[in-house]
């Protein structure tokens, strides 16, 4: 794992002041570690009958797609609102200052669906608990949720508690 972390570069001040930001492009420029993020992301889930994996825009579409390709099955993206293109359905959530939201094709999962949701980076948890729902409101359940880093200080796996957390990095 420190060959991991040795690729995930800080940025102090991004996207504003006071934020240090994990930079994971490093780690996806790099085929070796490319490789072991995606393979530890998905081995623990090998035999589980996950019917598919979703992906948080935008960084979790580049770890959820790989995952979902080993796995043998297919991907769900969760984007930004107005950028699917189809009937979607939405989920709203308060970030620290203001809301946000992701939005899913009502006809992309449905019940017997058992959902892999990875994204990048947990920190205080609202996007993926956000996703959760999302994915629930559309008749699929979550296996669990799946990241390359998690940042433990801010207690996103609180708001987690109902399911299964799986991170790779902790900070
Ligand atoms: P949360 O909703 O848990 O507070 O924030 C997690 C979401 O914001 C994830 O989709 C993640 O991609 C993004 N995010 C927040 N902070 C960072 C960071 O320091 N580095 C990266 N790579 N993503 C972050």
């Amino acid at each position: 794992m420190e060959q991991l972390k040795s690729k995930i570069r800080d940025i102090p001040d991004f996207p504003k002041p006071g934020i240090l930001f994990k930079d994971i492009t490093p780690l996806v420029r790099d085929p070796a570690a490319l490789r072991l993020a995606v393979h530890q992301l998905f081995h623990p889930f090998l035999g589980q009958d996950i019917t598919a994996v979703g992906g948080m825009e935008a960084r979790g579409f580049i770890f959820g797609a790989l995952v979902a390709w080993e796995l043998g099955v297919g991907f769900v993206p969760l984007r930004k609102p107005g950028k699917l293109p189809y009937n979607v359905q939405s989920i709203s959530y308060h970030l620290e200052y203001g809301s946000a939201s992701l939005e899913a094709h009502t006809d992309s999962l449905g019940p017997g669906d058992k959902v892999l949701l990875v994204d990048d980076l947990l920190a205080t948890g609202g996007t993926a608990k956000a996703s959760c729902d999302l994915v629930e409101s559309l008749g699929a359940t979550i296996a669990a949720c799946a990241f390359v880093i998690e940042l433990d200080f801010l207690k996103g796996r609180e708001k987690l508690s109902n399911y299964t957390i799986h991170s790779l990095l902790h900070y």
